[in-house]
């Protein structure tokens, strides 16, 4: 990553409204026409910055730049949050005082927000799932609420690139296309807006080497360079940016009670846990991010990038499918799950005893207390029962959760993640009225990641 980026982000973290002087600096320069000089301009291009970082034979410069810049910026006055900068752990967020458990951290708004890249409909305005005969915009024919909601992010310039395309939406094969394009789309349109942004967004992580080496996304970066008239690197790096980092924002039904992605250069910057000292929400489409337990100055700030209440199997296939890394935390490394045995199974010949899951992921589990085991094949297909069950069950049906509550307990034991999550689908069903800006989820989510996967 250039110093100018690191700036750039600097910048953002500091007021949240970015900008980067060296980025007008270096653009607006006019005299002179040396190599390095035009190196700078060749870089001050979005894909020039972008290949500045993928340049190997670039990259000790980048490091020496970044050691030139010591030891990170200043969140600004008063800001309980501050940039750190490591070879060991890249660009992180630590305490820049001591926090206490509660207290908010800070707030975003998104630069971007986009549909999921999901075959679903959702209204490109407010992001609400529409009905399957829903109605296009007169304009571009992308799917709107009809009558028209006051959803404001659909703009007159995305109704104007999407109308110059043949979107043809009448196979769910297009319409995931269309989510798909709107990710670079809708970032690219608001970079264009706001020029001071570009540093920002070239800064995020996008994994993009890796995931051109696993072959993610590369099919959809072509298509939708060519449809958008872009360069392919930009589109990939957007692509991977937004997989990479983006946060699902969810909306309250008085919002639309809609889902999508979100990009959050700040909250970005948040290192992944699987026993996070954060938690965020959004209200109103805002993040709200606020400590969870006290926080020393000078400590990692984190959340996890993965629900925490998930066994670490379930953790493990979702962080490896979709942030391309493999935790190795205290809690993913201790078949305990630091003592909430929230993998373990209740043994059912002894009763009081609990199945670890085994350290060796081929062999059979093993009771701590009686020493009775079950293959692996069993443990699999108890796990996946109770998926199943849980997926017949509606989200609101309060007596069907509660009969699945006590199953589980029964079957799976009352401190397996499968239970707590059917528990808290049961205790979110049970609240009237709803719990204001919560989205009901399904309780076992995680499950689903089950389909390509093994225990
Ligand atoms: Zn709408
Ligand atoms: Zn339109
Ligand atoms: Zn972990
Ligand atoms: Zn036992």
């Amino acid at each position: 990553m250039s110093e100018q980026r690191l700036e750039a982000l600097q910048q953002y973290l500091t007021s949240l409204t970015p900008y980067n002087p060296a980025w007008h600096l270096t653009k607006d320069r006019q005299d002179g026409n040396s190599q390095q000089q035009q190196e700078e301009e060749q870089h001050d291009s979005f894909s020039g910055r972008l290949q500045l970082e993928y340049n190997s034979n670039r990259r000790v410069e980048v490091q020496r730049r970044l050691g030139a810049l010591g030891d990170g910026g200043s969140a600004g006055c008063g800001s309980p949050v501050t940039l750190e900068v490591s070879s060991e752990c890249g660009r992180y967020l630590v305490a820049s005082r001591n926090i206490t458990a509660g207290q908010e951290l800070f707030r975003e708004t998104p630069l971007v927000v986009t549909p999921r890249p999901t075959p679903d409909t959702a209204c490109l305005a407010c992001l609400h799932p529409l009905h399957p005969d829903w109605q296009g915009c007169e304009d571009c024919g992308a799917p709107l609420c009809w009558p028209h909601c006051p959803g404001k992010l659909h703009t007159k310039e995305e109704c104007q690139s999407l109308a110059g395309l043949d979107l043809n939406l009448n196979t769910t094969s297009r319409l995931q296309e269309l989510n798909e394009m709107l990710t670079p789309l809708r970032t690219l349109q608001v970079l264009e807006a706001t020029p001071r942004l570009q540093g920002v967004v070239a800064a995020m992580q996008s994994n993009t080497g890796q995931r051109r080496r696993l072959g993610l996304g590369q099919a959809a970066a072509g298509r939708i360079a060519v449809a958008l008239g872009e360069d392919t690197d930009v589109v990939s790096h957007i692509l991977g940016s937004f997989d990479t980092n983006a946060f699902t924002v969810t909306y309250s039904e008085s919002e639309g009670g809609g889902m999508g992605r979100a990009l959050l250069p700040l909250a970005a910057l948040m290192n992944h846990s699987c026993t996070p000292n954060t938690q965020h929400w959004f209200h109103s489409g805002v993040l709200i991010v606020r400590a969870v337990c006290d926080i020393p100055m000078g400590t990692e700030v984190t959340n996890s990038y993965t629900p925490t209440l998930w066994g670490t199997s379930a953790r493990a296939v979702h962080l490896a499918a979709s942030k391309l890394f493999r935790c190795n935390c205290p809690r993913c490394t201790d078949p305990t799950e630091l003592g909430s045995h929230l993998s373990s199974l209740a043994c059912r010949a002894c009763c009081n005893g609990l199945l670890v899951p085994p350290v060796n992921p081929k062999a059979a589990w093993t009771c701590r207390r009686c020493g009775a085991t079950v293959g692996r094949g069993a443990v699999e297909a108890m796990v996946r029962g109770a998926a199943g069950t849980v997926r017949r069950v509606g989200e609101e049906d309060v007596e069907g959760l509660g009969q699945a509550v006590a199953h589980f307990t029964r079957v799976l034991g009352h401190t397996h993640y499968v239970t707590r999550e059917a528990t808290h689908a049961l205790l979110l069903a049970s609240l009237n009225p709803p719990l204001a800006g919560h989205r009901r989820q399904h309780g076992c989510e995680a499950l689903s990641h089950f389909d390509n996967y093994s225990l």
